[in-house]
């Protein structure tokens, strides 16, 4: 689940509340390439008397491929990720900013306008540009914002610099995590073999395939070596609060997963303790 620390639009302890609202219990927060929402989802997790694996979802490619990877129970301290998630986020930041100008020579919205659209400190992202243009009127919501100006084939879209998906999964293992390919079979495609065998060597534990993007016949080749090389599978809503529609619990883990997860974790435990 995402918070306002990246491109959700509540607050980490709203998105514990709409978890417990929806008869979750255990969750993970995975905002995009920070782990400052972890502490206020773990009060809030306290609070409710639930469970939360902190997370995170660093934002690779390979070639043209976007692979989001998800880690799970690392040491939010250890320098691999700290340097990966500063690298990302400042890459995110200008290239905001570039796509920003762009826009504005064609639509009414500032780069203020965006910032406004922003909590302090979050992971800047399209979705905020998205909202940005809500707010001016310019679109209904963010799925009309990607559509019309925010896609990858539009004039105002760059790249940010992402890493190899080898080395997000390298750094979420050397801080102690459990590295999990996010919808590994959404519109991208699969990634090659090759690819895979590769992210499997350096440590890769799983694959999301419970989620709202993947498609079908994928999925199961994915499921077929999933069940071959005895790897985790995981479900998840990837709620983003009002950004999507994607609702908590839409896609769940089983909970002998969730122990493979934990098992297999030595940066960090599930909050609170026990
Ligand atoms: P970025 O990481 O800045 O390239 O933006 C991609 C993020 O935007 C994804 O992680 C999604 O959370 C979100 N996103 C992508 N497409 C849509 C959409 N059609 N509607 C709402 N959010 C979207
Ligand atoms: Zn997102």
């Amino acid at each position: 689940m995402h918070s306002h620390h990246s491109d959700g639009t509540d607050a980490p302890a709203d998105v514990v509340a709409a978890a417990h609202r929806h008869g979750v219990r255990t969750l993970a927060l995975t905002d995009h390439d920070t782990t400052t929402g972890w502490d206020e989802a773990a009060s809030a997790a306290a609070a409710l008397g639930m469970a939360l694996l902190p997370g995170i979802e660093l934002s690779a490619r390979h070639g043209w491929h976007s692979v989001h990877v998800l880690g799970y129970l690392f040491d939010p301290a250890h320098d691999a990720i700290r340097t990966m998630t500063d690298r990302i986020r400042d890459a995110r930041f200008g290239r905001v900013r570039t796509m920003a100008d762009r826009i504005a020579r064609d639509y009414d919205v500032t780069w203020e306008d965006i910032v406004a659209q922003t909590t302090d400190g979050a992971t800047v992202g399209r979705p905020h540009i998205a909202d940005a243009l809500v707010a001016r009127g310019i679109v209904a919501d963010r799925g009309q914002a990607f559509a019309r100006i925010l896609h990858p084939g539009s004039p105002y879209y760059i790249e940010h610099y992402a890493p190899e998906p080898v080395d997000a999964v390298g750094a979420i293992v050397a801080a102690g995590g459990v590295p999990v390919i996010a919808h590994p079979a959404a519109r991208d495609g699969l990634l090659p073999a090759r690819v895979v065998d590769d992210l499997l060597d350096a440590g890769l534990a799983g694959f999301e395939l419970g989620h709202r993007e993947n498609l079908p016949g994928p999925t199961e080749r994915l499921r077929r070596l999933c069940v071959r090389r005895d790897l985790i599978i995981t479900g998840s809503s990837d709620y983003h609060g009002t950004g999507k529609h994607n609702l908590p619990g839409e896609n769940t883990t089983a909970p002998e997963m969730v122990a493979r997860i934990v098992e297999r974790a030595t940066g960090s435990a599930p909050l609170p303790p026990g």
